[in-house]
This record gives structure tokens, sequence and C-alpha cells, in this order.
């Protein structure tokens, strides 16, 4: 029998009317059901939020940074079974799940170290004669409640970099968990529950996806921070162009190898990090690898070592600690991917790993020589597929990295200083990593996209800004 689980409204537990499914990706049962919020709970939550707003604002820094504490001691006592869930919900493969409860369980306690650290400064006017006599101030306020809505793929630590960062600054925040995986974000609700946060300062509310223009267009929630698909994000924007709006959006991230990343131990470190990071969690991270751009002179040899890395990938039931590549959260994504890659092979591309589809699990796939115009090449796969192209040099390296509507991280092999900076000033995107891929990310790192992957950044002092704004106290006759 399946349990329903209730929601979170005003930091109390409620039903509401109605219930929606939640299945395990890898084998389609039905994990749990999850009460819908009816339309005057939702108005309720609103409500309560935007009216405690300026008490949450006000709440002494200790309160806050308290809270946030208790939270990640929390989660780090519950890491298995919270972990366990995350798999049920998203089909993620247990090591990784764990490894995202542990990100969580930092980013709750970098955002009680920022509250605690937070302050204004002070800044002289007396620099001209009219400012004789007085100085200034300057505090951040939050702008208001904020609307937090979350992806599927990281149901926890995605959501943790939503909620972390609005208790930190004392804005009340209304969170809106992916339909696919809302289970995590309701226990990190009954978490909260056991903190001395004001009533109405937060609520989970699995709000169905059509119901979501009206909520993103209340008035009373000024900030929305949204990570998602392009096209949802888009479309929010344009519906709210004069809302405070932070949207982490999609990617097809780059991997690339220069000539001096040479060696038998570099091209090893490469093709590893490359095999592993274009397939965990299916390929389902924003930033996964999905194009290998090498230098001719390193191209064939690493080709070499990524191709039977990637076929060694174990595929399999997530819950299964060996396994590192899961299903994808459903078999609709899985057919979309098959798809692109059978479109790419139609049109000439080379497949040199994978290509199988069995239910929801895509093998991990390897493409090489892939046509510019085909949709593997344009558009975020979302899934485990890698495709290698083979330049000439470093501005042919860098051109192709910037060949892309997306522009979240990069990921650049090299040993060269020079480069390495080289890299940081000419490369369209929010993140450069050098000597390693693309995916790596630390949580207090500032986070976000340039061209169609984002606007504002996350992390969690970053997201702290995007939900305050600066105010000044000029001191007069002093
Ligand atoms: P999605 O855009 O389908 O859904 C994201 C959220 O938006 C969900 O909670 C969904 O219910 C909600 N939503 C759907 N329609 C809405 C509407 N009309 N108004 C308001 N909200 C609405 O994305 P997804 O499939 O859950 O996640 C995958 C995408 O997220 C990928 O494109 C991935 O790259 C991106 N992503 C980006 C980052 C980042 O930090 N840049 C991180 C993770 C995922």
């Amino acid at each position: 029998m399946t349990t329903t689980h209730a929601f979170w409204l005003a930091g109390r537990q409620a039903t509401g009317e109605g219930t929606f499914e939640v299945h395990h990706p890898w084998d389609g049962t039905v994990v749990a059901e999850v009460s819908v919020p009816t339309e005057a709970q939702v108005e309720e939550a609103v409500a309560a939020a935007a009216a405690v707003a300026g008490e949450f604002a006000a709440t002494p820094a200790h309160v806050r940074a308290t809270a946030l504490d208790h939270v990640s001691k929390r989660l780090a006592e519950r890491t298995e079974e919270i972990a366990r869930l995350i798999t049920a919900e998203n089909g993620k493969p247990i090591k990784w799940a764990r490894g995202e409860v542990g990100r969580a369980v930092s980013v709750f306690r970098w955002a009680a170290e920022e509250a605690r650290r937070t302050n204004g400064e002070t800044q002289r006017l007396d620099t001209d004669a009219g400012g004789t006599g007085r100085f200034a101030i300057t505090r951040r306020f939050p702008r208001g409640a904020v609307l937090g809505i979350a992806p599927f793929n990281f149901p926890l630590n995605l959501v943790a970099h939503k909620v972390a960062p609005a208790i930190a600054v004392g804005a009340p925040i209304i969170l809106k968990p992916a339909p696919a995986t809302p289970l995590s974000a309701l226990v990190l609700g009954e978490i909260l529950a056991e903190t001395d946060l004001p009533a109405g300062s937060w609520s989970v509310l699995p709000v169905p996806n059509d119901r979501m223009p009206a909520l993103v267009k209340d008035e009373r929630l000024p900030v929305i921070s949204f990570t998602g698909s392009d096209k949802v994000g888009y479309q929010i924007l344009d519906s709210v162009p004069r809302k405070h709006c932070t949207l982490e959006l999609g990617g097809n991230a780059a991997a690339v190898v220069l000539a001096d990343w040479s060696s038998e131990q570099d091209l090893e470190w490469a093709a590893t990090r490359i095999a592993t990071f274009a397939n965990y969690q299916g390929g389902q991270s924003c930033i996964s690898v999905q194009r290998v751009v090498a230098d001719a002179s390193v191209y064939d040899r690493l080709v070499e070592k990524v191709v039977p890395r990637v076929g060694a990938q174990v595929t399999g039931d997530p819950s299964d600690d060996s396994v590192d590549v899961g299903p994808l959260v459903n078999e609709d994504a899985a057919k979309r991917v098959e798809s692109w890659v059978d479109e790419a092979v139609a049109a000439g591309a080379r497949l040199l790993a994978g290509g199988k589809r069995e239910g929801a699990t895509y093998a991990p796939t390897v493409l090489a020589d892939v046509p510019a115009d085909v949709t593997l090449s344009c558009e975020e796969v979302f899934g485990p597929v890698l495709t290698l192209a083979r330049v000439d040099g470093t501005d042919a390296a860098f051109a192709a990295v910037n060949d892309s509507k997306y522009g979240l991280q990069a990921g650049i092999f090299t040993h060269d200083v020079r480069t390495a900076f080289r890299a940081h000033r000419e490369l369209e995107v929010g993140g450069v990593i050098v000597g390693d891929v693309p995916s790596y990310r630390a949580d207090q790192m500032p986070y976000g996209g340039a061209k169609q992957s984002g606007v504002g950044r996350e992390g969690v002092r970053y997201a702290m800004e995007d939900y305050t704004y600066e105010r000044v106290l000029v001191l007069t006759g002093l």
C-alpha cells in the first residue's frame, strides 16, 4: 500500500484535494501519492508569506543561523534514508544520491555561516565639500517573499539552494518542487518544522503545472528563483518582466582537451573524468559533459581511452551500490534521447559506444563526427550521450565552446596558466574549470549561466544577494 504524503502550508502539515503519484523510474512502481493543495490553501500560504515578511526580515541572525544549522545537522543524520528516497523518486544511483545529501548538508551549513557574517559597509561622504559631516551605511534587505521553483534532477540539493539562502536573509519562501520528485522536499519540510522559524515563513507546495502561471504572477511574491528548462524559464520571465527573476537553465557543457595535456597520466585523468561526468545521473545534470573538443594532436589517444571507460559504466538498478548509471527520469525521456542519437547517426555520425535503450535506461553512448545541424549538436541532450570533436589549436577549441546558445560551464584541460586566464577571458560561460570537467561545482561558488543558460547566480552568498537589495542610510551633521 502506498502512503499519501501531506504537504507543508505555512509551516504546518496539510492535505488538499486529490493526489498525484510518484513513480520509481527504475521499475515504474508507485513510490508514494502526494496530496495536491487547493487554490484556497495556496492563497493561504501566499498571504501568510506576505504577512510575515516584515517580521521575518527583522529576525535576529542567531535565530536564522540556529535554524539553518539544525537543518544541516538533521539532513546529515538522516542521510541514508533521504538518499534512498532520492533514488526512489529520481532513479539516481544511490552513491550519487548520498553525495547529493552531503551537498545539501553543506549548503545549509554555509547559509548558517553567511547569516552570521552578512553585514553592511560604511562609506565616507566627506570626499566633497557637500558631504562634510556626513557618512553612509549600506545594508541589504529582503526584496520580499520568494517563489522557488525546482527541477527533478537534484530533488534535494537544488531545493536547498533556494530555501537555505532565503532563510539566511529572512525572506519567506514558497517552494514548488518538481512533480516527478517532490518527496525529498517534503522531508526537508519535516526538518524545517522542527525549527523555530516563524509560521508562514516557509511552505512546500506541490502545485500542479497548469496552476503555476497564476502563482508566478502573484504580486505578493516579488522574487522568483527558477531552476529548470529554458523553455519554462523564459515563459516565466516573459510573463513577469518586472519581477526579480533568477533563472538557472540548461546547458550542453564542453570539456576541452588542449595539445599540452598529452602525457599518459594527463589523458587517463581526462578520459576517466569525462566518462564519469558524461554519464553521472544518466547525464541529467545541467553541467554534465555533453561535448568533448580535443586538439588533433591528442584526439586519437584520448578517444582510445574514453570509449572503453564509457563502455565500463555499470547500468542497472540504482539502489545497487555498484551501479553508475540508472534509468532516466521516465521512459519518454529515454525515447527522446534515443531519437536524437538515431537522427545524428542517420545524418552521418559514427556510433562508438552505446546507442541502445531498455525501458527508461539509455546506455552510455559516444558519437564522433556529429553534423553541426542535428538536434544533438544544438540542444541540451540531458541524457548519457557524449559527442567528440577534433579541432586544430586553442583558437578553434574556444570557438567551438562558444558556438552554442548555452553557456553554463566549460572544463579546460591545460597546464598553461596563460591559457587558463585566456579561457577565463574568452569563454562565454558562467564558470571555467581548469584541469577538470565542466561538471565540477562547489556549492558556495557563484553558479549560473551566460547566454541562454540563465540570469543571475546561485551559490549561497550569491543567492542571498539576489534575494535582497542594498539600501543606504546617510547620516548628517556628525
Ligand atoms: P522543467 O522546466 O520542466 O521544470 C522545472 C520546474 O518548473 C518544475 O518544478 C515544474 O513543475 C515547473 N513548471 C512547469 N511549468 C511551469 C510553468 N508554466 N510555470 C512555472 N513553473 C512551471 O525542468 P525539469 O525537466 O524539471 O529540469 C530539467 C532542466 O533543468 C534541464 O534543462 C536542466 O538543464 C535544468 N537545470 C538547470 C540547472 C542550473 O542550475 N542551471 C540545474 C539543474 C537543472
